[in-house]
């Protein structure tokens, strides 16, 4: 495979930059300390097609890749990571559609999020069910031609400002394989029954809407099933691996972001009369930091190559995942360590970019679970 990026990507990867260094840089921090959702950048960033880019033009999005995608994400999170965050998950769960959906589906639900005031999101865990997603409890009971789903789901990206969530349903419970009891749902937020509460006190991505999510009695016609019946299970395992290519995405653009914010902090700081970059026990810290980062940069755009090439490959997925986001909260806590007590007041952005880090070691799959998933793709089945 070739990995220069061609002229077409650097234009996008340009796009992104410039848009996240002009719309995000003076109001970053205010959005984080107010929770205040970014909903005009996220106007601009549609007409500006900086949204969903692997989203085909017949379903309303850029037609791009998730090479693009990930690209675009990578100068997002560089900037800020929370408003990053709520740009990324505005089409969080389209991958699903676009692999299972009807075409139908695809167009009345995928559109919205580029013409309109669309949001959507992925509603799998339960207070019950985090890791172990074959746990999930909330029922979808078929009823004439409809579904009716009860159950409480947390930490649901977009459960409040979403216009539809897809949601992970137990249809099957009478089935003992973790693979056939889940189905996933085209859930409209707008149906009765259904209700969200955004979760506070969250440590970082802050501006970004995180809920807990509620369905009572919430009924659904039966077109809004995704896939098969039954099938839930396998499609969400492919679905991860598509998503986490990109969770890699965030974690590569925030460690470049908390390096480039050390950079300029230890050439301007002095001590013992010089510059504290002089010193080789620091600049030996940002080689560390500038290898890692180049390490997961490749590991990153290579799944998501494969992911657009048609290859699909779980375990690289999984690793990029694992690696860039362990590599993020290193980094991020030396290039704290770098602006030394500064570091530790929020008039420096590396404090918001340390507290936003550690979410990519727990959602899209808990640093834990990609090391179960890497070590069956390389041990098989013992
Ligand atoms: C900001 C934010 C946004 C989120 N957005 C969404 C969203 O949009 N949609 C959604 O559905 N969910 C979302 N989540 C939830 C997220 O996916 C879960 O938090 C994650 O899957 C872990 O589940 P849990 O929190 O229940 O932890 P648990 O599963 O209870 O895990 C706790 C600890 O035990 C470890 N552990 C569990 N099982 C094993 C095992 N077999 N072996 C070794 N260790 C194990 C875990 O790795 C972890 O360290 C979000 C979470 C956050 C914080």
């Amino acid at each position: 495979m070739d990995f220069t990026l061609s002229k077409e990507h650097l234009y996008i990867q340009k796009a992104a930059r410039e848009f996240a260094r002009g719309e995000f840089t003076d109001v970053a921090r205010e959005f984080d300390l107010n929770e205040t959702f970014p909903e005009k950048i996220l106007d601009k960033a549609r007409k500006l097609d900086l949204i969903g880019l692997f989203i085909p033009e017949e379903y309303g999005g850029p037609g791009l890749g998730f090479l693009e995608h990930a690209l675009v994400l990578e100068e997002f999170w560089k900037i800020d990571p929370g408003i990053g965050q709520q740009l990324c998950s505005v089409s969080f769960g389209a991958e699903e559609l676009l692999l299972f959906g009807t075409e139908e589906q695809k167009k009345k639900y995928l559109n919205p999020l580029f013409t309109g005031k669309g949001i959507m999101g992925f509603a799998i865990t339960e207070p019950e069910a985090g890791s172990d997603t074959a746990a999930v409890a909330t029922t979808a009971v078929k009823d004439g031609d409809d579904y009716i789903i009860n159950g409480s789901k947390v930490m649901i990206g977009n459960g409040t400002v979403g216009t539809f969530l897809l949601v992970f349903c137990l249809t099957h419970p009478e089935v003992k394989s973790k693979t056939g009891r889940h189905s996933i749902i085209i859930v409209e937020t707008d149906r009765d029954g259904y209700k969200a509460d955004e979760m506070e006190g969250k440590m970082g991505l802050r501006c970004s809407d995180t809920a807990a999510v509620y369905f009572n009695n919430v009924r659904v016609p039966r077109e809004n099933l995704v896939g098969r019946e039954g099938d839930g299970f396998i499609q969400l395992m492919q679905f991860f691996d598509r998503s986490r290519a990109y969770v890699a995405a965030h974690g590569v653009g925030l460690a470049q972001g908390a390096m480039d914010q050390a950079i300029a902090h230890i050439k301007g700081r002095k001590q013992f009369g010089r510059p504290i970059g002089t010193f080789q026990a620091t600049q030996f810290k940002i080689a560390e930091m500038a290898t890692k980062i180049e390490i997961a940069r490749n590991m990153t755009y290579k799944s998501a190559w494969l992911l657009d090439n048609g290859m699909a490959d779980t375990k690289l997925t999984a690793m990029a995942k694992l690696y860039a986001c362990h590599m993020a909260v290193e980094v991020v806590d030396e290039a704290l360590q770098m602006h030394g007590g500064y570091g530790y007041f929020n008039d420096y952005d590396i404090e918001r970019f340390y507290r936003a880090a550690k979410v990519l070691e727990i959602y899209e799959g808990t640093k834990e679970v990609e090391k179960i998933i890497i070590a069956r793709e390389v041990l098989g089945k013992m």
